[in-house]
């Protein structure tokens, strides 16, 4: 069994123009398959072979599988990716994450301020993540393909800060990139999907 190499859940051009066709086509077309493929190559008539991606990230990640680990990860990590973006997204969250937000954070301009931070705050390549950590709410960065999973923390969504995601449109701006994801492409009904599945935990 291999992994799945997923589809984008909307059109390469539909984030423009905060995210360019271009940059999508080749984040996702190109970057995000490598790691399927290199994954299912190293897999390959392995007992990896019989796991699921979550449980493969997990695997690795113990037994020191470094290579195995890293595109597992990256494999994982894009596709939550892809939904933690929306041609609809920006705006505010609404219902019990709405609340959770205000009470972590004080209120949205409180958490953009957080997410921000963590985001520009990550040196070099990684990933800046809003996550359920126990009843409350939590922003960390990861560095390079690392997941929050591994520290037992539920992600809920995610920003890409390898210069991949962002340098066709901004150059080394990755303050602007940040603020494009806030503003008008974080996926709220996503993360409070996942906000609300880790209640059944
Ligand atoms: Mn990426």
């Amino acid at each position: 069994m291999s992994i799945e190499f997923p589809g984008l859940p909307y059109a390469s051009d539909a984030l423009e123009p905060h995210v360019s066709a271009s940059t999508l086509g080749f984040h996702h077309g190109k970057h995000h398959k490598a790691y399927v493929d290199k994954l299912n190559a190293a897999i390959a008539g392995t007992t990896y072979e019989e796991l699921p991606l979550d449980r493969i990230i997990v695997k690795a990640h113990g037994a020191a599988d470094t290579g195995i680990y890293n595109n597992a990860a990256q494999s994982w990590n894009h596709t939550f990716l892809w939904h933690s973006m929306s041609p609809e997204g920006g705006g505010a969250p609404a219902g019990p994450l709405a609340d959770a937000i205000d009470a972590r954070f004080g209120d949205l301009d409180g958490f953009r301020d957080a997410f921000r931070k963590a985001a520009l705050g990550q040196f070099g390549s990684g990933w800046a993540w809003l996550v359920r950590s126990g009843e409350g709410l939590d922003i960390v960065s990861t560095g390079n393909a690392d997941s929050p999973v591994i520290s037992g923390l539920f992600p809920l969504v995610t920003l890409d800060v390898w210069e991949h995601a962002y340098y066709l449109d901004y150059q080394n701006k990755r303050d602007a990139y940040v603020d494009a994801f806030l503003e008008h492409l974080i996926n709220w009904d996503f993360a409070a999907r996942n906000f609300e599945a880790a209640d059944a935990l």
